[in-house]
């Protein structure tokens, strides 16, 4: 890949300023994106169940197993209520079977989904050292990188650990629960919503390619970015938005 320019742009995104080092290739129109992300508090994953005593394994095959419960619930609720439609039951009943099938059916496979996600983060924060659990504490903002071309999105988080018993500095890509995926453009012009950052004119067509949209949960909140592309009629330069949302989870999230 041919870079053929980079810049550095400020942002204001919901009250936060960010900057952002936007290098842009030629050909596959790839947009490489680098920011400092955010440190999160992970106190409540030192409330791993059992991962002292029987270690990230054990954690690894729970989860594993309420995932195929879980799954099973959900999959004899449907097959009982098939069942139970064919025989004409009354409302009522095919309510409750449903109701008290799909609740602890999702319950257990959100644990499940849970557990290999802490399990998997207990790894990534045990000293590569001293091998002690929960022993990496963020000692700077971490490194996100997002590449973004025509038709993919992806991001990767670099977390800068240090380990609070033993001193051990590691410098690692993190596992973040994070969705990447490519939103679908727009169909309707562009008027006036948006400034051109070069010319300051107001004249787009429409979204210049599909947008990037990512998904980043953590605890019971989900931050969701939607990055869209508007190039200039007039000066031709490609201007990037981004709008930010955070919405609470539901137990279907992890669907
Ligand atoms: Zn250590
Ligand atoms: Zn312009």
């Amino acid at each position: 890949m041919v870079q053929n320019a980079e810049e550095i742009q400020t942002k204001n995104v919901n009250g936060k300023n960010k900057t952002y080092s936007i290098e842009f290739f030629q050909g596959a129109g790839a947009i490489i994106c680098t920011y400092k992300g955010e440190k999160r508090n992970r106190e409540n994953l030192n409330q791993v169940p059992y991962i002292e005593r029987y270690g990230g394994k054990a954690v690894q095959i729970i989860g594993c197993l309420s995932l195929v419960l879980g799954i099973a619930i959900l999959v004899g609720t449907v097959r009982i209520m098939n069942y139970l439609a064919e025989l004409n039951f009354e409302e009522s009943i095919y309510t409750s079977v449903f109701l008290t099938g799909l609740y602890p059916g999702i319950k257990i496979c959100s644990i499940g989904n849970s557990l290999l996600w802490k399990a998997g983060y207990v790894k990534a924060t045990r000293c590569k050292r001293c091998h002690r659990n929960y022993a990496y504490e963020e000692r700077e903002e971490p490194d996100v990188k997002e590449i973004s071309t025509e038709d993919s999105y992806a991001v990767t988080v670099t977390r800068h650990w240090r380990c609070k018993y033993c001193g051990h500095i590691d410098n690692s890509k993190s596992p973040e629960k994070i969705k990447a995926y490519k939103g679908l453009k727009e169909m309707k012009k562009v008027t006036g919503e948006v400034k051109c950052e070069k010319c300051g004119r107001t004249e787009f067509n429409f979204e210049y390619r599909n947008p990037d949209v990512k998904e980043d949960p953590f605890g019971t909140t989900v931050v969701e970015t939607t990055t869209k592309y508007y190039k200039c009629n007039y000066c031709g330069n490609l201007n990037i938005t981004e709008e930010e949302t955070v919405y609470e989870t539901t137990p279907w999230d992890f669907l």
